[in-house]
């Protein structure tokens, strides 16, 4: 806020006082200008939070549970609100019945997000010469993955052939673990690797 005298935006808070309503909270400021020394008074007031409907997305379960915030406020994809299960970061905002970027939260149905508490869980695929070893892994969610990458895992060192992310197939780049879906690999023939990831094995299958 600015000094309605001479512009300045050097202000100091005087006084402040809150009032919730039914509907609201409101809150009054007296304010000083630094600079012309006019004391003026501002009122700010917010609407009183209420439960939104948000469906978390953990793993592979989901949880449909409330969240309360504030309807003044605006939501926008990729924010980071704090719900019953930690940490999640908006993914979807559903607003009538489209899907949308950013929202005044007044005119939300539904938030879609996903826990950024847990570890990312990706596939990992080994070419076995028609025979595949499948692996779940948990990996920390910014651990960067890239085609070429050498790497063991349990008893195979392997080359990084394609990563499928959610939204595309990369045969060059990285892709960070958040992103990645599965990781395409063929057995090569080196003793050196990049990384180790049989710590992150989760659960090992034939096929899944
Ligand atoms: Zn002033």
């Amino acid at each position: 806020m600015d000094c309605p005298i001479c512009g300045s935006d050097e202000i100091e808070i005087l006084n402040s006082k809150q009032k919730t309503s039914k509907k609201k909270f409101t809150e009054e400021y007296l304010l000083k200008c630094e600079d012309c020394g006019h004391v003026f008074k501002d009122v700010v007031s917010l609407k009183k939070p209420r439960p939104y409907r948000i469906i978390i997305s953990e793993q592979d379960k989901s949880h449909k549970t409330t969240i309360d915030l504030s309807p003044s406020d605006e939501l926008e994809i990729g924010d980071v609100l704090l719900s019953e299960f930690g940490q999640v970061e908006v993914s979807g905002i559903e607003v009538g019945d489209k899907r949308v970027k950013k929202s005044q939260l007044e005119d939300v149905n539904t938030i879609w997000a996903s826990s950024i508490e847990i570890p990312a869980r990706i596939g990992f695929s080994v070419d076995l010469h028609g025979e595949v070893d499948s692996y779940k892994l948990d990996l920390e969610r910014d651990f960067e993955i890239a085609p070429g990458d050498v790497v063991k895992i349990d008893n195979h060192i392997v080359k990084v052939h394609v990563i499928k992310t959610q939204e595309r197939k990369l045969t060059s780049g990285f892709a960070k673990a958040n992103v990645i879906k599965r990781v395409y690999s063929k057995p090569v023939k080196f003793n050196n690797y990049d990384y180790d990831l049989t710590k992150n094995i989760f659960k090992k299958s034939e096929r899944d």
